[in-house]
């Protein structure tokens, strides 16, 4: 069996017992990703000189009898929006932020660093984390493993599709309307967004700041569990971070939720889902069911209907806000050819930001403007708060809330590339739990006829992750899904 057949949490047990080293499992990525990558491009960038250093000073410090942590010569691959100090790139997928070296790690860099990770590498992103598809990168596509002709979707397709390759066994990412979730269900892996203020975003590049959310990938629920322990926590340098004690996520896994009530919204399988999406979902409910589940019909009658363009409001105004500070002058690119101060600025925003950056910050901008403001960005923030009463109303029912992640599976490289909107209903299914500011999990829950991978969505209530990955681990032990790997990996093997 290689060494990227492990999950982390058996690459864990082993190094533990001194049946593997760090530097073994750091090898077995580096050549995973030498082998697969050029044909999945989930790396925008390695850092392979590094990695081997951190993962014999590991292995070193373990034979010394240390108790180097969680994450003990795991490697770990991170989205290229979060700062690595280290003199790897930090590009956030953008041409403004090319070659940019962060000065500072993330909080979430700095948690993996002293639980033992070994970070093999920043993966691709939609810029600046807009998009459904890793295909707005300004360095080229990601492909979807399954299916090399499909995307991995976004914006964490990067982190998405180097956990589905087994090119590293664990992956961060990031989620502002679905960006962990969705891309979790379009490469058959397993992908959490945490309660908002759950894990702090020092470091992240800020898209839209009060959605942004930092969550785990792994291919088990107890490798999500373990990486969300390791990074999760109060930090007192993310104002929103919260002070709520980590509970340990790995300890009562096993032990299922009884009773457990699960409200299916009508909503979630409305006009636009595919009838594959559809019928695989519905079986993995009768699964819950089989277990002793009770199925609570429900309703969330402002989040289907109301939630992309809440959303479309509100992560715009704030993304042409945090996007402002790109100017030329404070980091990466700058433009060249410029007459004076004001041209600057200008040229060096309209070369430096890719198509759907700019729609973004013009749309974002317009509603924000005096005379619009009300009609859009204050008329959004209602909205936002019936969605989030639609889910304290569910929650007074039910324990959790199921569905699909996306209405689809894994759609072809450059389908909805022309079509704005339809790339945007690719998340009607994740972005209210952004805008209620809840937690969701995206599990791998079956395949259409062709291959694709499909993802069942859990959501509960605010720091019940515990509850969450419990509820999905039901579901993961009860079924094999989880252990199929895509035929890339096995033609490899
Ligand atoms: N696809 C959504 C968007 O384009 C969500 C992105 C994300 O979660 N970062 O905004």
């Amino acid at each position: 069996m290689a060494v990227t057949d492990l999950t982390a949490c058996e690459i864990r047990k082993a190094i533990a017992e001194r049946r593997l080293s760090a530097v073994e499992a750091t090898e077995g990525c580096l050549r995973a990703i030498g082998r697969l990558d050029p044909k999945i491009k989930a790396f925008l960038s390695t850092d392979p000189d590094g990695g081997r250093r951190r993962a014999a000073e590991i292995d070193r410090r373990l034979a010394a009898g240390e108790n180097v942590g969680l994450l003990a010569g795991i490697p770990v691959a991170v989205k290229d929006n979060m700062c690595t100090a280290d003199g790897q790139p930090t590009t956030c997928a953008s041409r403004i932020l090319g070659g940019w070296r962060a000065p500072y790690d993330a909080h979430v860099v700095e948690r993996l660093k002293a639980e033992g990770a070994v970070i093999v590498g920043k993966t691709n992103l939609d810029e600046f984390a807009m998009g459904s598809s890793t295909e707005n990168s300004a360095y080229g596509a990601t492909r979807n493993p399954w299916d090399l002709g499909r995307v991995p979707g976004g914006s964490s397709g990067g982190s998405a599709a180097a956990v589905a390759a087994r090119l590293v066994p664990i992956a961060l990412g990031s989620d502002t309307g679905g960006s962990i979730r969705q891309p979790a269900a379009l490469c058959g892996v397993v992908g959490m967004k945490p309660t908002y203020g759950r894990v702090s975003r020092y470091g992240l590049v800020a898209f839209a700041s009060s959605l942004d959310q930092i969550g785990p990938f792994g291919r088990t629920v107890a490798d999500a569990a373990l990486l969300l322990r390791a990074t999760a926590g109060h930090d007192p340098r993310d104002s929103t971070s919260v002070r709520e004690p980590v509970p340990d996520y790995l300890e009562g896994l096993e032990e299922p939720v009884r009773p457990l009530r699960i409200g299916v919204p009508r909503e979630f399988f409305s006009a636009g889902i595919d009838p594959e999406v559809e019928s695989v979902v519905r079986e993995a409910l009768a699964v819950y069911e089989r277990l002793g589940a009770a199925l609570v019909p429900i309703t969330l009658p402002h989040s289907t209907d109301y939630s992309i363009a809440t959303y479309y409001i509100v992560a715009t105004s704030e993304a042409s806000s945090n996007l402002a500070r790109y100017d030329g002058v404070h980091y990466g690119y700058r433009s060249s050819d410029h007459t004076d101060m004001i041209d600057m600025y200008m040229r060096s925003r309209a070369q430096g930001f890719g198509d759907e950056v700019k729609r973004r910050i013009m749309l974002g901008t317009y509603a924000l403007s005096s005379g619009y403001y009300d009609a859009y960005y204050k008329k959004a923030l209602a909205v936002r708060r019936l969605i989030r009463r639609d889910f304290e109303q569910a929650f007074a029912k039910v324990d959790c809330i199921m569905g699909p992640t996306s209405p689809t599976p894994a759609f072809h490289v450059g389908e909805r590339t022309a079509d704005p909107l339809a790339m945007y209903l690719s998340d009607v299914y994740t972005v209210s739990a952004n805008l209620a500011a809840i937690a969701g999990i995206s599990i791998p829950c079956g395949f259409t006829a062709g291959g694709l991978p499909i993802g069942l969505q859990i959501i509960t209530d605010v720091f019940t992750e515990g509850r969450l990955l419990r509820i999905a681990r039901m579901y993961e032990r009860e079924t094999g899904w989880t252990k199929r790997a895509p035929p890339i990996v096995e033609d490899a093997a």
